[in-house]
Formats: C-alpha cells, sequence, structure tokens
C-alpha cells in the first residue's frame, strides 16, 4: 500500500530523518516507537506532505506521490491523520466536524455523510453526542470523535501521532480500544505511540526510529522479548 524509500529531511543543516525504508501493506497496524526527537512526528507528517521530504519516494498505491505534479490533496484525503491534540473545529458541533470535509471534498450529500457520521459515531460509543460542541466533550470524547472525522474520509490507511499522550490517563483506555476495534477491520494503520502495550497486542510489527533511523524491525513478540540492537535494548530498558 505504501512504500518509502530512502526518505530524508532536513531542516536547515541538521538531517531529521537519515534515509529511511518501510513498507506498509494493506491490514498493517505498524508501530513506531522510539525516543523522543528521534524524527517520529516528522516521519508520519512526509507520508503526506504535511511535511515537504527533502529526499527520496513514498509510493502511494503504485503512484510516487512526491513528484511535483502529483495532486497531494487527492492523496491525502484517502489518508486519515489524527494527532496528539484532537485539532477539532471548535466552533462546530460534532456532526459538523464530521460531515464537513466529505461534503466539502468528496462532493458527498449531507444526508449521505451524515448518516455514514452516525454508524460511526455509533461504533466508538457516541451516538448521542451528535450536537455537543467540542469544548463539551471530555479529552478522550474529542479523540476519538477525530478518529471518526478521519474515517469519515472513508481512507486507506490511518496515521496516528501519539493519539493518547495528551489525555487524563483514565481516558487512553477508551481511545486504545477504538484504535484496536479499527485494527480488527483490517483498516491500515500507521501508529506512533508511547504505549507499549498498545504496539504489544496490537500491532503486526514494531519499528524503533532512532535518530532519525529505523534501527530495528520486528514482530511484537519478538522485538519486545529478544531486541538485538544496544540502542533499542537500552530503550526498552528505560521505557518498560
Ligand atoms: P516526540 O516523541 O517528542 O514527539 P519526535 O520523535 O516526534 O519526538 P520530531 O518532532 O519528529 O520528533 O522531531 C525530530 C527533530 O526534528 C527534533 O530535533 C526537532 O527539533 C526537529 N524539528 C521538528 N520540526 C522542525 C521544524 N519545523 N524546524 C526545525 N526543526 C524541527
Ligand atoms: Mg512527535
Amino acid at each position: 500500500l505504501l512504500h518509502v524509500e530512502k526518505l530524508t529531511k532536513q531542516f536547515g543543516r541538521t538531517e531529521v530523518l537519515k534515509g529511511i525504508t518501510l513498507d506498509i501493506y494493506k491490514g498493517d497496524v505498524v508501530c513506531i516507537i522510539g525516543p523522543s526527537g528521534s524524527g517520529k512526528s516528522t516521519f508520519l507528517r512526509c507520508l503526506n506532505r504535511i511535511e515537504e521530504p527533502s529526499s527520496g519516494s513514498i509510493i502511494f498505491d503504485g503512484e510516487d506521490i512526491c513528484q511535483k505534479n502529483v495532486d497531494i490533496d487527492k492523496h491525502r484525503q484517502r489518508m486519515g491523520m489524527v494527532f496528539q491534540q484532537f485539532n477539532l473545529f471548535p466552533h462546530m458541533n460534532v456532526i459538523k466536524n464530521l460531515t464537513l470535509a466529505p461534503v466539502k471534498l468528496q462532493g458527498k450529500s449531507e444526508e449521505e455523510a451524515h448518516e455514514y457520521a452516525e454508524q460511526l459515531l455509533k461504533r466508538v460509543g457516541l451516538a448521542d453526542r451528535a450536537e455537543f460542541y467540542p469544548s463539551q466533550l471530555s479529552g478522550g470524547q474529542q479523540q476519538r470523535i477525530a478518529i471518526v472525522r478521519a474515517l469519515c474520509m472513508k481512507p486507506d490507511v490511518m496515521l496516528f501521532d501519539e493519539p493518547t499522550s495528551a489525555l487524563d490517563p483514565e481516558m487512553v483506555g477508551e481511545v486504545l480500544s477504538v484504535m484496536s476495534d479499527l485494527a480488527k477491520t483490517d483498516m491500515s494503520m500507521v501508529v506512533v505511540t508511547h504505549e507499549m502495550g498498545f504496539a504489544k497486542e496490537v500491532a503486526n510489527r514494531v519499528v524503533f526510529l532512532d535518530r532519525g533511523e529505523f534501527i530495528e524491525e520486528n514482530r511484537p513478540d519478538e522485538f519486545f522479548s529478544n531486541p538485538v540492537s544496544p540502542r533499542l535494548k537500552s530503550f526498552l530498558g528505560k521505557v518498560l
């Protein structure tokens, strides 16, 4: 689904991503873990070119989306993104937040967009919150809405950047459970996370990013029980 080849990113003179190669297959749940500042967010943001890669290629469904002439907006619509901060539109109620993009960008009718949004709201247990404004919702609820908003576009892949790290501890579980349900629907997902439990149980591959390089990648059981590189061993020693 996604083939990333020798992706680099420089900010001025600092090279934040040093040639990253990664394949994401359909239905994959790939967790990316690594120390703060290692380039995880930058990598994720490069995937849909919110951040412009310095070099390398990203083949999305057979097309190199780093080429100058591609219609990146079209591709972005197929990549749902969920951030640490929920980024809902504060002046719009939930249903408006959910239906805006499908109607404006995908030409869906209001009815069709509504119906699909309500269906998804039900799935995450928030059917009764459709008329609420973001400020009237808890952090965990807002983040579940943000996930639903991305899903309303019927994306081919979902990108998550530490979706639970801005949440109070008691709300982390509800968001992770929505994500793990989503994984069961065969959605392709790339998840930057500090939640090692989630990586262990839900991911089918875990990747360790350190100082702009992918150091190690494995199945979760192997990754956590038999880390090979000293850097991963030391990282796991600190976080587990
Ligand atoms: P965290 O776990 O804290 O979120 P991260 O792995 O997501 O960290 P990034 O946010 O990708 O790390 O940042 C990687 C490096 O790139 C950092 O050293 C950061 O200072 C630098 N960086 C990120 N964005 C920019 C920018 N717009 N301009 C300059 N440097 C940047
Ligand atoms: Mg980050």
